[in-house]
């Protein structure tokens, strides 16, 4: 089976997972993160069903995948959404090392059926002015410091 191939199977099972999901009392999202080994490890969108907003479907299949094959960092790795993923399930990608992303629809095609992340997208933008949420910086003293102190010095530590 060539690459190609193997890539379009896997983002029609990303779709078909979403589309079940739906039936299913969930967001109409789907993804698969697939190790090196080809095993497969879903997550559909249950944001609503759990009352969880962090429960995208490619967040979902990042902590399936991390807990059964037992580790933090999930490099080489390749995450199959059926839409493109948002700022969050960027970030938790990039923080899960995962290697490549592919998906189907795009922001655009999630927007027209009333999913418009756009706001998030322009948050992250150099120039926002960041007024969707203010973020700001209040400790300044050397308490701040302490946790990283405290990790610095630990022998048993995990570095990540
Ligand atoms: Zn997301």
């Amino acid at each position: 089976m060539s690459v190609a191939t193997t890539g379009h199977d896997y983002l029609s099972m990303a779709i078909e997972i979403a589309t079940t999901n739906v039936r299913n009392a969930g967001g109409p999202f789907g993804a698969v993160v697939v190790a090196p080994d080809g095993r497969t490890f879903e997550g559909v969108n249950r944001v609503t069903a759990n009352n969880d907003p962090t429960a995208h479907a490619e967040v979902v299949a990042i902590r399936t995948a991390a807990q059964e094959l037992g580790t933090f960092n999930l490099s080489g790795c390749v995450l199959y959404s059926s839409c493109e993923p948002c700022p969050m399930c960027l970030a938790s990608s990039l923080w899960a090392r995962i290697d490549r992303v592919v998906f189907a629809a795009d922001r655009h095609d999630a927007a027209a059926a009333g999913f418009d992340d756009a706001v998030f997208y322009d948050y992250f933008e150099p120039e926002s002015d960041r007024k969707l949420m203010p973020v700001e910086r209040a400790g300044d003293g050397e308490e701040r410091l302490k946790p990283f102190k405290v990790w610095d010095s630990l022998e048993t530590r995990t570095d990540y």
